[in-house]
């Protein structure tokens, strides 16, 4: 099948090579007989809510973030309309930031965000740093672990009720404080952790792969083939090795 992906911001938004992620994706997608085709969507462009079936935004410095964040906080509705058509979507730090309710700077400045996850984020005085380790549920029953690095002065509060990507075991997360990491709102994933983050965690690639498929019309439940994961599994042990070595949070 053909998996239509759109890249928000290609050229602001990519911090810590958050583009490799992608790479991921189409290696994935490739090796058991799925084609992706990549579409940068840019200030300025159209979001069309039908046009891809996964969504890709990565990291960025806050004033990378600064130049795009009208403009996504204007894809709202499109956003919304995608999301609940059940696009597969994977935000990345200052992605993640944005697609909340807005971001709010060191010098108390506004950043308005798609308001699409529900939080909003305020940037702290000292910089969250380091290897991480999280647990996450996202399949009733069936806990897995993901590792990676985060960097962020932002300190991200998720609304009452809402869902944590997963529970930290190692590192700061969304806040430092609250024991969570990320966000998680249907087939919609954000995260602090860069890396990037899929090379060593192939799972997470291949769940975002499965609904993006499901998405492009599969016919067949999409539960894609394992494949060996050898390099994959010894960069997550090192990756996890190097977050446990660091310790709780802070
Ligand atoms: N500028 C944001 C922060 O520091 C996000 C940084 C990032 O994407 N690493 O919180």
């Amino acid at each position: 099948m053909r998996i239509r992906v759109g890249h928000l911001y290609p050229d602001y938004l990519n911090i810590y090579a958050d583009r490799g992620n992608l790479a991921v994706f189409a290696r994935r997608a490739a090796l058991r007989g799925h084609e992706l085709v990549v579409h940068p969507v840019d200030r300025g462009d159209p979001l069309d809510p039908s046009a891809h079936d996964l969504l890709y935004i990565g990291g960025g410095q806050d004033r990378e973030q600064a130049l795009i964040a009208p403009d996504l906080a204007s894809k709202t509705e499109a956003l919304q309309t995608a999301h609940a058509r059940g696009v597969a979507l994977l935000a990345v730090c200052g992605g993640y930031q944005l697609l909340g309710r807005g971001y709010r700077g060191r010098d108390g400045s506004l950043m308005p965000g798609a308001a699409l996850f529900p939080h909003e984020t305020v940037a702290g005085d000292i910089r969250m740093i380091g290897d991480v380790l999280l647990e996450c549920e996202l399949e009733p029953g069936s806990p897995r672990q993901l590792a990676g690095f985060e960097n962020h002065a932002g300190r991200t509060l998720l609304d009452e009720g809402a869902v944590a990507l997963g529970r930290v075991v190692h590192g700061f997360g969304n806040d430092g404080a609250s024991g969570f990491e990320g966000t998680r709102l249907g087939n919609a994933l954000g995260t602090y952790l860069h890396g990037p983050l899929l090379p060593r965690n192939p799972w997470l690639a291949d769940w975002l792969l499965e609904r993006a498929l499901a998405h492009a019309g599969a016919t067949e439940p999409p539960t894609l083939p394992p494949l060996p994961d050898e390099l994959e599994t010894q960069a997550f042990r090192v990756s996890a090795e190097r977050a446990r070595r660091r310790g709780g949070r802070l």
